[in-house]
């Protein structure tokens, strides 16, 4: 049989709804409006992108949210110096600096300059700390985990007493949705890259959350029939466009597979680099020469996005299932706000510390 889909979209889609009406309630009530600030250091186009559809969420949420964004080569001391400021301003609950910073700023130092009352992404060191300690709370779970946990909630799925393996013991995903589980007294096996015999370890699971990284490395004979299968897994996997063709970078001398962008393309695309078609000479991205002032015709290669689950193969044997995408990701962002709601009703005194 089928496993029944969970979907991630939906059950966001509540999750906002209720949001939304706790925020009515604390703005008539209380005169209070929960406030994120996100914290953008340098130009990753995939974290502007992030940033851009965390505040867009704000705004659909009723929230009021900032964007502070500094330059890539922002000195440690200014980006601490902003969470400084951020932890003092009293319009805001939550501060999130979008991860990864430039390599010349220490993360973990970032991370614990949050004030512990405002870090909604759950990472601060004694956050973190509670939530592995038995009978201690944190004041905010870090969004995946928290997600993946409210999919099989929300699902019926009951987690108390059964086995529950995680695939990856990242700071991120692994090692907290782990301590989730333990709270709600599933008993645990956590699996990683020297675990031997992984296929014969998640076969045991009635709860199996995979999160390596690794796209469809679950295969359907890794899964107990009629188990809850969570994929927190997002991968690109290149795929094939008819008019995929073999380039040399001029500049570099690397050649790349790419095609001149179709604009009936759908779906992931990726500019790989530019062309110039008088002369026949394609560049890798960042290579173009300074001094070329040929008119360049921009090269892309397609991609899909899959989970670390076989999905086509475990459908026919879970008894729940998460797609990607469309799944867990949705419930990132609507944990991070509802972690904001949190912090406000905490900063309100509705909420105990
Ligand atoms: P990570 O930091 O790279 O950790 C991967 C974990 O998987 C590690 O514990 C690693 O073991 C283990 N692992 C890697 N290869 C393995 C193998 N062949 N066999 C067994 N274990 C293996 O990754 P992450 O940040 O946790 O992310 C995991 C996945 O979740 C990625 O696809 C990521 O894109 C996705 N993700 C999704 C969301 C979302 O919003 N949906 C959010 C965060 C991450 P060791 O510890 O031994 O190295």
């Amino acid at each position: 049989m089928a496993a029944q889909l969970i979907d991630g979209q939906a059950i966001a889609n509540q999750i906002y709804d209720e949001i939304q009406a706790e925020v009515a309630e604390l703005k008539e009530k209380h005169d209070v409006t929960p406030g994120l600030a996100t914290v953008l250091v340098g130009e990753n186009p995939a974290s502007q992108a992030y940033v851009r559809s965390k505040q867009k969420t704000c705004t659909k949420c009723g929230f009021y949210s900032i964007g502070e964004h500094l330059p890539e080569d922002a000195s440690q001391e200014e980006v601490e110096a902003l969470v400084a400021r951020l932890n003092e301003d009293p319009t805001i609950h939550g501060i999130l600096v979008q991860l990864p910073l430039p390599k010349h700023i220490d993360e973990e130092k970032v991370l614990s300059a949050i004030s512990l009352e405002k870090d909604v992404d759950g990472f601060h060191p004694i956050n973190i700390g509670r939530l592995s300690m038995k009978g201690r709370e944190p004041l905010f779970v870090p969004c995946t985990p928290a997600g993946s946990i409210e999919l099989l909630v929300r699902s019926g799925v009951e987690i108390e007493g059964k086995e529950a393996v995680v695939l990856g013991r990242s700071n991120i995903v692994g090692l907290p949705v782990s301590m989730l589980l333990l709270h709600r007294n599933a008993t645990l096996t956590i699996c990683h890259s020297r675990t031997q015999d992984l296929p014969g370890t998640c076969r045991r699971a009635d709860i199996l959350i995979a999160a390596v990284g690794r796209p469809e490395m679950v295969k359907g004979d890794w899964v107990k029939p009629g188990a809850a299968v969570i994929d927190v897994g997002i991968n690109r996997v290149w795929v094939e466009h008819p008019a995929d063709k073999e380039y040399t970078c001029a500049a570099t001398g690397e050649t790349f597979i790419a095609h001149r962008k179709d604009e009936s393309e759908k779906g992931g695309r990726r500019r790989m680099g530019e062309y110039c078609a008088e002369h026949d000479k394609a560049y890798l991205k960042d290579h173009v020469p300074g001094d070329v002032t040929c008119e360049m015709i921009s090269l892309y290669r397609k991609y899909k996005l899959v989970g670390d689950v076989d999905f086509d193969e475990v459908k026919e044997v879970a008894g729940f299932l998460t797609p990607v995408p469309g799944g867990v990701g949705p419930m990132t962002i609507a944990m991070l706000m509802w972690n904001t709601l949190a912090g406000a009703k905490l900063a309100a005194g509705l909420a105990e510390k």
